[in-house]
């Protein structure tokens, strides 16, 4: 899920990693346990089954000040559609717990429930359970999301090999810049002068929709897994930078992209131009867009371009997986430096 600190981000990994190297074991069924994005069992039938989970914390995840209440639903079940589109499974159940402040009213908790089941309705996931409690301090939101696939076989974040190529689905930084507009309607960069060029009103509602209402690509997901067409892949909920550096370690591999192809939305490059910063760094930096990025042998490529055309997936060829010693690099006009560790909230 998105973290909006760069170092308790940071943490965190440790963390999980040393609570999955101590509590963690091999059960039976268990085909994929901690480190992916979401857990995958195998039952008797020919079935997987996966289980991905999210916890919000009001101030951490979401602001109530900048953020509607449908908007804070809408994109808790958003991460969690984009972690099964990122196995390539198809959601189905969703079990959603809450520790609600006393100062809340209950039509708020309607109002949020509204927009979590507005992102589940395209896909038929029927709610199924949960738990509510009192909250002492701010609102959390915990969401688990199963899916399945009918045969055994899903997008996992290892696989990807040296020579394949890195894609990602739509365009990159898109909910950043949208969260930065959001965030300073009150106490504006843009408003305070430093606006460097023209930015209309269509960029803005354009980018504010990408961060409220984004879309988990779940159909893309289901694609790439029942085609074979991907060799790894996993959903952006840290940022490219970060993301892609999840990738690289559960497949044991390096990477190279090539930042000249990183896509941006016409309305994101409006915006960076706005604030004078690269647009690129919204790109690297940017936690929440959902998109996803995989990884596919150099054979698939063809057929990958020729059918995202056709069913109108926009994927873009980004860069290069590479052996594991040449770690994670950028290029940029010929020259090749290392990228760097960012997330969200580093340029904010
Ligand atoms: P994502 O961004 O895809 O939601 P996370 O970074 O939250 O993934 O989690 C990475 C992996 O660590 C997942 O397999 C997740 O289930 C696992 N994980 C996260 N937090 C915990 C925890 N507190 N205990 C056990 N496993 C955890
Ligand atoms: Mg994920």
């Amino acid at each position: 899920m998105a973290r909006r600190q760069a170092d308790a981000s940071i943490h965190e990994f440790a963390l999980i990693r040393s609570l999955a190297d101590r509590f963690a074991h091999r059960a039976p069924g268990l085909v994929q346990g901690i480190g992916d994005d979401a857990a995958v069992i195998e039952t008797a039938s020919q079935a997987w089954w996966h289980f991905t989970t999210d916890l919000l914390a009001e101030g951490v995840h979401f602001d109530l000040k900048s953020t509607p209440p449908e908007s804070v639903g809408y994109r808790a079940a958003m991460a969690n559609l984009s972690d099964i589109a990122a196995m390539g499974a198809v959601p189905r159940y969703l079990l959603v717990s809450l520790a609600i402040p006393r100062t809340f009213k209950q039509s708020y908790i309607y109002v949020l429930y509204r927009g979590l089941m507005k992102a589940c309705r395209p896909y038929d996931v029927a709610l199924i359970g949960g738990d509510t409690s009192a909250s002492k301090a701010g609102l959390f939101l915990s969401i688990t999301l199963v899916g399945t696939t009918n045969e055994r076989r899903a997008l996992f974040r290892h696989g990807a090999k040296a020579g394949d190529r890195i894609y990602v689905s739509g365009t990159l930084g898109d909910s950043l810049a949208g969260l930065q507009l959001l965030m300073s309607s009150t106490s504006s960069s843009l408003r305070r002068g430093k606006q460097k060029t023209e930015f209309s009103r269509s960029h803005r509602q354009f980018l504010i929709r990408r961060h409220t209402h984004p879309a988990a690509r779940v159909a893309e997901g289901q694609w790439l897994n029942d085609r074979r067409l991907a060799s790894a892949a996993i959903d952006l909920s840290d940022g490219l930078s970060g993301d892609l550096r999840h990738l690289c370690d559960e497949s044991k591999v390096g990477a190279e992209v090539e930042l000249g192809k990183i896509p941006i939305s016409p309305a994101c490059r409006a915006y960076a131009r706005a604030i004078g910063v690269s647009p690129i760094r919204l790109a690297l930096a940017g936690g929440e867009d959902y998109e996803l990025l995989f990884t596919a042998s150099p054979h698939n490529c063809d057929k990958i371009d020729r059918q995202a055309r056709a069913r109108g997936y926009r994927m873009t060829h980004i860069g290069t997986i590479r052996p594991h010693r040449f770690g994670i690099q950028m290029t940029s006009e010929g020259q090749a430096r290392p990228m760097p560790v960012t997330s969200y909230e580093h340029f904010r």
